[in-house]
């Protein structure tokens, strides 16, 4: 296809024409799809039925201590239920809590508590500084923003690159700036771009200088396991890199199994220095006797080990990459050579990071949901919701079925169509 900027104006005006024509007939159609939210699709969650007949009956609910799980105990989580977070978070059993089914709760709470009490390392808790300040890689995940902007922290935008976040400007800030406590980041397959860090970006996470002495890496390992295609990203360990630094304390490292099991009902995870672990679970013992053991004992009995998270994760990658591929392919057959847009291809992870031209996001967004489609809006990947050129869009291509992916991705590229030209129309007049 010709580039848009080799149209002239009647050609644009005459594609426009012909693209309001094709949308007002998608329009008619009264599509109600849903492409906003990485939200695994039920044929996924089938996938873990098995769950629910690993207790009860014949099976009891001993954990493998002997203790009850139904029974009052054991806060920190079970040990077998640790144990499938070994690898996935890169530190022992010893330093694991396991929460309840959201990391995102345990990310919050680590924050709230600290915004109360400070971490390790802390001469006052960090509501007592004048300000709190986070650096946020963008495009990013927009809860992580959303948890800052609650308590007040200000969000300093850094760019996302294919190697994770620019870690020169990551370096220059926390190293010159004492109110910066810390750094959110997706490390593999992150959301929304699909980006996994390079072992250099790891190490240099470890080499970090920050000003504040009680700075935090919040190491969000959402999808360390969501490969969906033969070449899986490979992640370096950031305890073992931190651990060379002698700077064990610098991170806390979540994951979860929302995306392995049950998005809803699954298991959560934090991993830590043995100093931070104690500290957290000291706080946690006024907040709660324990979490949903027979969850964790029923995870436990359903996956065994790493080895049967892993092999779960194949059934899953037999059904999500299908999706990417439809995706992927419409956007390269809709869009491809009108250089209006690029997006990411990644190797596994929920999301792909599409860009329109400047200033045309939150148009292209608009003209989908008028036609039924509802994509996540623009902006959101960004601090405060605020994209700064106004190019960025978020999708999420599990949750619909592979027609309804198939007739919201040709509708997507169909606004972003219109939404381009109309842009090109305006500059040129
Ligand atoms: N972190 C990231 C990067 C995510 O994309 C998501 C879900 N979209 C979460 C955390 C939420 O995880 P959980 O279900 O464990 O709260």
């Amino acid at each position: 296809m010709q580039a848009y900027s080799q149209f002239s104006i009647s050609q644009l005006e005459q594609e426009l024409a012909e693209l309001m024509r094709q949308y007002e007939v998608c329009k008619a159609k009264g599509l109600k799809l849903d492409m906003s939210r990485g939200k695994p699709n039920s044929r996924q969650l089938d996938l873990s039925d098995g769950l629910t007949a690993t207790v009860g009956g014949d099976m009891g609910f001993g954990a493998e201590n002997g203790q009850d799980c139904r029974n009052y105990g054991m806060m920190d989580g079970l040990r077998e239920a640790k144990a499938l977070f070994t690898e996935m978070l890169g530190v022992p059993v010893e330093q694991i809590i396991i929460g309840g089914n959201s990391s995102l709760n345990l990310m919050y709470d680590t924050i709230a508590r600290a915004m109360l009490f400070g971490v390790p390392g802390s001469d006052k808790p960090w509501c007592k500084e004048r300000r709190v300040k986070f650096i946020c890689p963008t495009p990013g995940y927009d809860r992580h923003f959303a948890i800052c902007q609650h308590f007040g922290i200000d969000m300093i935008a850094v760019d996302m690159t294919p190697a994770g976040p620019d870690m020169n400007r990551v370096s220059t800030l926390v190293r010159s700036d004492p109110a910066i406590k810390g750094i959110w980041c997706v490390p593999k397959y992150s959301n929304p771009t699909g980006y996994t860090c390079s072992r250099r970006t790891v190490e240099r996470f470890a080499e970090l200088r920050p000003a504040a002495q009680d700075f935090r890496i919040f190491w969000d390992n959402a999808y360390c396991v969501h490969g969906f295609r033969e070449t899986d990203d490979e992640l370096a360990c950031l305890m073992d890199e931190l651990k060379k630094e002698g700077k064990e304390d610098m991170a806390f490292i979540f994951a979860s199994t929302s995306k392995v099991s049950y998005a809803g009902a699954g298991l959560a995870a934090v991993g830590a220095s043995p100093a931070n672990i104690d500290f957290l679970k000291k706080q946690m013992s006024f907040q709660t006797i324990g979490s949903n053991k027979v969850n964790q004992l029923m995870h436990a009995r359903f996956f065994r080990d790493f080895d049967g998270i892993r092999a779960h994760m194949k059934k899953h990658a037999e059904l999500v990459r299908p999706k990417f591929d439809l995706v992927l392919e419409t956007l390269e057959r809709e869009l491809g050579g009108l250089g209006i847009a690029d997006w990411t291809s990644p190797n596994g992870g929920y999301f792909i990071s599409f860009n329109t031209p400047d200033n045309c996001a939150k148009r292209a967004v608009e003209l989908c949901g008028e036609a039924g489609v509802v994509v996540t809006p623009a902006g959101s990947a960004y601090p405060y919701g605020i994209d700064p050129r106004d190019r960025n869009i978020r999708i999420a291509p599990t949750y619909p079925t592979m027609d309804e992916l198939r007739q919201a991705t040709e509708l997507f590229c169909l606004c972003v169509r219109i939404a381009a030209v109309e842009r090109f129309l305006t500059i040129s007049v």
